[in-house]
Formats: structure tokens, C-alpha cells, sequence
């Protein structure tokens, strides 16, 4: 791939909620930079249909649609950006890969499970009864929304989850089946025509470096370094596109090898800034916190430093641990820490 000039190369939005004219005409300037003509009519267009949904009565649930850049191939959406600090803007870390009509998940953290009905009700079919997840790891901001995919509505579900991650993955799968154990008697045993794949789901459990296949997707799991814990990055290869997910890790020489030629790698990424002195006293972090944020996530001097060896298309930040900072901010520390190429810090909905 050629390097772009914009910062928000192939990024577009499902769907946000402004409040304010001003925030959408903001909204549609940035999705339009370093988009072509095309993509700005869509941007007025979608303008013009966000303008309608402000200026109505109580526009709180979001009704502007915006299709995904190009249905006809593999699209990645990013479903929830956050961290274990929770926030409505930025959900636990999920991640939607939709190739040949079908999603793959990668983690499941705390209001992406929401995130999987609103991209589906705006039109993405393949999130409606998303089946398919691969955890990086067991940390609770990557897996608390797993039970809403097991349980929402299970009674219906025609295909059964199937679930990869790593070791523990199938004691807490046991362990959420027995805490509803009576939801699935009393459905079961009632007059409830219940189909029974909702409660019988399946479970791999990943024992090093691990590689699935079908006839849409190659998926190799491979081990990464996040302090104590047993953690995976993934690298997804479809007819078109090579995406790589580092899930939770400081820097890794197995990421960099797996993340080489990527389309699209999503980094997980700390501010430095903001980890050593945030503007804020609540976000400045004990020098025992700060040992523990250095050994388990990734500053932005290494992201920089995984870019340049592996040199992916687009590099997405996610995952963002601010300390307060603005994403502009930490963009400007991977840039000063000397990683030029195209890159974006990644929200919410936002379709690569
Ligand atoms: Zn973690
Ligand atoms: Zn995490």
C-alpha cells in the first residue's frame, strides 16, 4: 500500500450519536479527510441525515446509517475501543472481523455485546447472531460481555458459540452455564419450544500457538507478553486482507514477527505521557501501577518501534490507555517517538 497523507486512511463509522450540529459538522470534516468524492457525498449525505436525527425530538437512540466503506470485502469493525475504565463512548475491547457475510469476534469486554445489536440493527447482518469468538486472554475487560453472547436469548440461537482463548476459557464457560442453570431449566423443562445449541456451546482452549481454518478465514493465535498472564495476539487472513489484533501485551518480538505485511494491525497502546504525570491527580498512576502499566502494555516508543519493523498498512490504536490525555495527544507521542506511517487512534464503531 501506498502512504497516504491522512491520519484516517479507510475510516469511516457505523454510527455515532452528536448532540450538537456542531459536533456532526465536525464529525463528517474528519471522516472526509483523506476520503475521495465519493466518500464525501457520503459524508454530506450522512451529515444531512445526522443534521434531522439532532434537530428532532430527543434523538437519543442514534438513527443515521452509514454503510461500511466497500460490503464486498472483508471489513473490520471496531466494536469496543476501551479499557477496564468504563466508559459509554468506549466499551470493553471487541473486535468484529466480517468476511463472506460471516463475523469473527475477537474479545468480548464489558458493552460490546450492545455494540454487536447496533451494528447489526444498522444493517450489518453478520453481527446479528455473531456465533464465532477467539479471547486474547481472561482478563475481565476482554471477557465480561461473554456471557451476554452465551446467554442473551439463547433459547433461539441456531448455531451454537464457538469459543477459543486460552487456557480457563472452558472453566468459565462451565462456570457461567451452572450460574444459569436455572434459566435453562425452567426453559428447558416448560412449554418454551427452546432450541438447545444455546447452552451447548463449544469450547477450544489454545495451548501455545494455535491455527484454525475454514473456508473464509485462516486465524493463527500466538502467544504474547501481557506480565503474568496468559495472553494471544491473532492474525486473520481472508481472501483480501491480512489483520493482526494484539489483544493486551507490552512490546513483543512474537506480535512484531505475526504483525509483518498486515493490512490493518490494532495495537493496544498506553500514554506515557499521561502514565507519568497525568494533568489530572486521578489519573496519575502509583509508581507500583506504573511498573505493572510498563510490563503489561505497550507505550507509545514501542508501538512506534512495532510499526516501523512490521510495517502494517494502517496502524489502529485501541485499547487506549489515556491517563488523560486526548487521542490527538497520544497520536503526537507515537509520531514524535518516529512512527510516520498511516496511522489512527480508533474509536467506536469505526469500519476499517
Ligand atoms: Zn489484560
Ligand atoms: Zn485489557
Amino acid at each position: 500500500m501506498g502512504t497516504p497523507p491522512s491520519d484516517l486512511l479507510e475510516r469511516s463509522i457505523v454510527t455515532r450519536v452528536p448532540t450538537h450540529f456542531q459536533e456532526v459538522v465536525l464529525l463528517v470534516t474528519d471522516w472526509c479527510k483523506g476520503h475521495n468524492i465519493r466518500t464525501l457525498l457520503v459524508g454530506l449525505a450522512v451529515a444531512t441525515g445526522l443534521f434531522s436525527a439532532t434537530i428532532g425530538v430527543q434523538a437519543v437512540v442514534s438513527a443515521q446509517v452509514l454503510q461500511p466503506v466497500d460490503p464486498a470485502r472483508t471489513q473490520v469493525i471496531l466494536l469496543g475501543s476501551g479499557t477496564p475504565f468504563l466508559d459509554q463512548n468506549k466499551v470493553g475491547a471487541s473486535v468484529a472481523i466480517i468476511t463472506g457475510g460471516v463475523a469473527y469476534l475477537v474479545d468480548l469486554g464489558p458493552g460490546a455485546f450492545l455494540r454487536t445489536v447496533e451494528v447489526a440493527q444498522q444493517g450489518v447482518e453478520a453481527l446479528a447472531w455473531p456465533n464465532r469468538v477467539f479471547f486474547t486472554h481472561l482478563h475481565s475487560d476482554h471477557v465480561l460481555d461473554y456471557a451476554d453472547l452465551l446467554w442473551a436469548l439463547w433459547w433461539r440461537r441456531e448455531e451454537r458459540v464457538v469459543a477459543y482463548g486460552p487456557s480457563g476459557l472452558k472453566a468459565l464457560t462451565d462456570g457461567l452455564r451452572a450460574a444459569y442453570a436455572a434459566d435453562i431449566r425452567v426453559r428447558t423443562e416448560g412449554l418454551q419450544p427452546v432450541l438447545t445449541h444455546g447452552y451447548n456451546s463449544e469450547v477450544h482452549e489454545i495451548d501455545g500457538t494455535f491455527q484454525f481454518e475454514d473456508e473464509r478465514v485462516r486465524v493463527t493465535g500466538f502467544p504474547v507478553c501481557h506480565e503474568q498472564q496468559e495472553a494471544y495476539g491473532y492474525r486473520f487472513e481472508t481472501g483480501d486482507r491480512v489483520i493482526v489484533i494484539s489483544g493486551d501485551t507490552t512490546y513483543c518480538d512474537s506480535l512484531v514477527e505475526h504483525a509483518r505485511g498486515a493490512d490493518l494491525l490494532l495495537h493496544e497502546v498506553f500514554s506515557e505521557r499521561g502514565l507519568s504525570a497525568g494533568p489530572d491527580p486521578p489519573s496519575r498512576r502509583t509508581e507500583d501501577w506504573q511498573r505493572y502499566h510498563r510490563a503489561a502494555h505497550t507505550s507509545p516508543a514501542q508501538v512506534a518501534r512495532v510499526a516501523n519493523t512490521a510495517r502494517p498498512g494502517t496502524l489502529v490504536l485501541y485499547h487506549q490507555l489515556y491517563f488523560g490525555v486526548s487521542d490527538e495527544e497520544l497520536v503526537e507521542e507515537v509520531r514524535s517517538a518516529g512512527y510516520a506511517g498511516p496511522l489512527v487512534s480508533g474509536q467506536d464503531f469505526d469500519v476499517f
